[in-house]
């Protein structure tokens, strides 16, 4: 099976997009790649697919309105920064995705949402419902509540358990990097970008982990976890290059770009 070609076809999208995607390294934001990017997935949704973006930016956004020149070092300044920084942050997105008439909703997630059939199901009838409506969720975890996200900064996991949720048929992860490679393409000048991964192995884990490095959370590891939880449940897992948001229309042209984690088709 061409598993490029088979991306044509998907129609339930989540997009994920990391801090270091949507901010300059001075910690600002990158106004010219979020305006593309809510371009970008409002003409998708116009298209007749279901798109969902798992947004982190918070507390970069938070710390800025601040004027801080760093990021508060303690957990509650951190959860203060992201609860002021959400805020600012989704009116942004409002006014962007307003100037294509695309409707938006927040939605804050704990990733307890997973194993408390209650709060599943909830949260399960609402992104439905909203997808139902052609609004485009934008979700974070909720930062005030739960700290996994601060620590690790790990939205991978809550965008690969947000597409298991609501059975989404491909999770684009944008990333500071063009793909998965052979190895830390940082430290290891001749390490090669992978196209497609059909199965996660433990050489993989350990290339994402940086070989031995000390580099165990965050980065490349909690994607690859990510990828790997998504391929167990049917979904199909892309790691791509989010400095140039178009890369989206790539993907779903089928195109060579990024790192594929191809799904086994699912039953229905
Ligand atoms: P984001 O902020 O977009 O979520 P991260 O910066 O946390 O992404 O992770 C991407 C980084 O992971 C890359 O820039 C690279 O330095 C590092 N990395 C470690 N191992 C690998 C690998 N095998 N392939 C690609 N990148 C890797």
């Amino acid at each position: 099976m061409d598993y490029r070609q088979n991306l044509r076809k998907k129609n339930i999208i989540v997009v994920k997009i990391g801090t270091s995607t949507l901010t300059y390294p001075n910690g600002r934001l990158n106004f010219n790649r979020i305006s593309r990017l809510a371009m970008i997935l409002s003409d998708i949704r116009n298209s007749g697919k279901k798109v969902l973006l798992v947004s982190s930016g918070a507390i970069a956004v938070g710390t800025g309105r601040l004027g801080y020149n760093s990021k508060p070092v303690d957990l509650p300044g951190k959860q203060a920064s992201a609860a002021i920084g959400q805020a600012i942050l989704m009116k942004i997105y409002q006014k962007l995705f307003d100037e294509y008439n695309q409707m938006i909703a927040q939605v804050l997630l704990t990733k307890d949402v997973m194993t408390d059939e209650v709060r599943k199901k909830n949260a399960q009838n609402t992104l439905h419902k909203l997808l139902e409506m052609d609004i485009i969720p934008i979700i974070n975890e909720n930062d005030t509540v739960s700290v996994d996200e601060i620590q690790f900064g790990d939205n991978d996991t809550l965008s690969a358990m947000v597409s298991v949720l609501i059975q989404a048929d491909l999770l684009i992860m944008l990333s500071d990097i063009d793909g998965f490679y052979t190895d830390n393409p940082k430290k290891n000048a001749s390490a090669k970008r992978l196209p497609i991964i059909e199965t996660i192995t433990e050489d993989i884990e350990l290339a994402a982990s940086g070989k031995g490095s000390d580099f165990a959370t965050g980065g490349m590891i909690t994607k690859i976890l990510a990828a790997k939880m998504c391929l167990k449940y049917g979904v199909n897992t892309i790691i791509a290059d989010g400095s140039r948001p178009e890369i989206i229309f790539d993907i779903l042209n089928g195109d060579d770009v990024g790192t594929l984690f191809p799904a086994r088709e699912r039953m229905h």
